[in-house]
């Protein structure tokens, strides 16, 4: 048995113990799942919209009823502190309940013509493949499948290796509440096998996915070949811009967090601080101590504000930032023994150019780097290929705004890190992605705009 068809092993990342073995989804299988899914589609889409809302406001409520127990898989398999899990199962939730409330929302436009009558229609796309990371298993997958489900069409989810248990009990829960059976299934298994067949299927009218830029740009050219619909959503190095006239305390209590969620894996994380070099020994005195003190152990501690990182693979690949010679500007601590674990690092590098500086790490450590202007700021913030998110802190209003309009990326927030909310637009530009999620147009997304023309002439 080769791996790419090995079962996939589930493994609490804290403790290295062996949380569940699945089996991965053959090609063969993938197609009958397709086929499956697109005849529950058909009837999918005949539902009355008010039944369809119905149901995906009971699968809400029947996630709703399950948080605990969503929450605490998501601590087991992912290594997320319990807090942070909790909020992605109630997230779940609010996607299911915005997306229900789109349902009946769905409108068109009556568009006006000579001699006749001129309407459009959104028609759901068929059958969508939604290909989801280890970073976020939950909510990004929801993000897709929520959205998807309101506008008509059936969801095949495949999950990341390494996370498809709450998909997977995600997808019972969508039977319990009432969904027609094979409108939401759960496919696990190899991206290069599972994640292969749906984005070559035929039947697969459009891919959402989310996860790093070369399996991105892979993705997009076997769509290419169908001109299947494609949404991407792949790396950051956002930055986190610190104006000399900021309220510093509170930019500096909150930079540690705003790299450190999920341990760093977060497509957003703010990892390129960018200081006023008037206030950068300042802002350092008082970033470093916060960094150290950053609470990293058991992620089902409550008192715990960092966890591990998802993978033996995924900490290689961080520690491979961290040579002996890595300018280490503040350090915290992490627990020795087993568990994929990394401590939160600063690097102050001399080269904005360094490798640390612009790649994407999806681990916690962030660089700092000191600008002069707005300019110098600007040309700093736009200097990497990616483009997800981004904060300007200053009290200068007209400032946060030339910055924000300049800033060339699709997230970005003005005293705080926010960058995600499911009734707010969100995506990258340049190589962080393509096209957009979330927010009153997410529904859209998963629709063809129909034009009908009725002729009134005698
Ligand atoms: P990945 O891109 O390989 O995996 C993401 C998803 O894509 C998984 O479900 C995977 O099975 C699937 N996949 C992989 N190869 C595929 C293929 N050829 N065809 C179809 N599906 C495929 O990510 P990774 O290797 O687990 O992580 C590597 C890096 O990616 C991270 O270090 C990070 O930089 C980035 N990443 C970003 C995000 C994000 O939120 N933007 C999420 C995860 C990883």
């Amino acid at each position: 048995m080769t791996d790419e068809q090995s079962p996939l092993i589930v493994l609490n990342p804290a403790t290295e113990e062996a949380v569940a073995t699945v089996p991965g989804t053959t090609p063969e299988q993938v197609d009958a799942a397709v086929a499956r899914a697109a005849q529950a589609q058909r009837g999918w889409a005949a539902l009355a919209p008010a039944d369809r809302a119905r149901l995906l406001r009971r699968f809400a409520d029947t996630v709703d009823s399950h948080l605990d127990e969503l929450a605490e898989l998501e601590v087991r398999e992912a290594g997320h502190t319990r807090g942070n899990a909790r909020w992605e199962a109630g997230n779940v939730r609010d996607l299911l309940e915005y997306a229900a409330a789109g349902v009946e929302r769905l409108i068109g436009h009556q568009i006006p013509v000579a001699g006749g009558l001129d309407v459009t229609f959104h028609e759901p796309l068929g059958v969508v493949a939604v290909i989801a990371p280890w970073n976020f298993p939950m909510p990004i997958a929801a993000w897709g499948f929520a959205p998807a489900l309101a506008a008509g069409n059936a969801v095949l989810l495949k999950p990341a290796e390494t996370t498809p248990l709450t998909a997977l009990r995600l997808a019972e829960l969508a039977l319990t509440a009432g969904l027609p059976e094979h409108l939401l299934q759960v496919l696990p298994g190899h991206g290069t096998v599972t994640g292969r067949a749906l984005t070559g299927h035929p039947g697969v009218r459009k891919v959402v996915f989310t996860g790093s830029t070369p399996v991105g740009k892979e993705i997009m050219a076997r769509c290419a070949g169908q001109l299947k619909r494609v949404t991407l959503e792949l790396g950051g190095k956002s930055p986190n811009i610190v104006f000399a006239d900021a309220d510093l305390e509170r930019a500096a209590a909150s930079a540690p967090m705003a790299f450190l969620d999920n341990a760093g894996q977060d497509c957003c994380a703010r990892t390129r601080i960018l200081v006023q070099r008037e206030v950068y020994d300042d802002f350092l005195a008082l970033v470093a101590p916060a960094i150290e003190a950053v609470r990293v152990g058991d992620p089902a501690d409550p008192a715990t504000e960092m966890g591990p990182l998802i993978s033996a693979r995924q900490l290689a690949r961080v520690n491979g930032y961290l040579t002996p010679d890595a300018p280490v500007a503040a350090q915290g601590k992490a627990p020795a023994g087993p568990g994929f674990w990394c401590a939160p690092t600063l690097l102050a590098p001399d080269d904005p150019g360094s490798p640390a500086a612009v790649e994407e790490i999806f681990g916690p450590i962030a660089v700092v780097l000191p600008f002069t202007d707005e300019a110098d700021a600007l040309r700093l913030a736009n200097a990497t290929r990616y483009g997800l998110s981004g904060s300007i802190w200053t009290r200068d209003l007209g400032r946060a705004l030339r910055m924000a309009r300049g800033v060339e990326a699709g997230n970005l927030s003005v005293n705080s890190h926010s960058s995600v909310r499911y009734w707010t637009p969100f995506g990258g530009f340049g190589e962080s992605g393509l096209g957009r999620e979330l927010g009153p147009d997410a529904l859209a997304h998963f629709t063809e705009t129909k034009n009908v023309f009725i002729s009134t002439e005698e």
